[in-house]
């Protein structure tokens, strides 16, 4: 059986380049190639879970470990506030299917 891999997947293996904010065993967070906003942030699980709809319970700990995550690095960019958004299924604009929670500020 062959899968493919996503692209999310091709940069957390160096395979594709990208900007690299923060990494640990979980998660990896880059800078998104086409900001919305002065700091637009793509968190993103090391598993490859296509979108919310495929969560299963095994998730709740890295999807809580994304979501602690994310007042840190809105802090470590100086940010006193921000946004954040998980675009599901292509009928809720989703481009990547590979879980993401965009982070945005200015
Ligand atoms: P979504 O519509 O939620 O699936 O968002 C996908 C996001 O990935 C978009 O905001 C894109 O700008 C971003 N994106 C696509 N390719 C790359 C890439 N190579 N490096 C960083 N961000 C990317």
């Amino acid at each position: 059986m062959t899968s493919e891999k996503t692209l999310f997947s091709k940069i957390i293996d160096r395979e594709i380049p990208s900007t690299i904010v923060y990494e640990d065993e979980k998660c990896i967070v880059i800078n998104d190639i086409n900001p919305k906003a002065r700091v637009h942030l793509l968190v993103i699980p090391k598993k490859p879970i296509a979108t919310l709809f495929e969560l299963t319970p095994e998730d709740k700990d890295v999807m809580g470990h994304m979501m602690l995550l994310l007042p840190q690095l809105a802090q470590a960019q100086n940010l006193e506030g921000f946004k954040t958004q998980i675009n599901t299924g292509e009928a809720g604009g989703q481009e990547v299917f590979h879980i993401h929670i965009h982070l945005l500020g200015n």
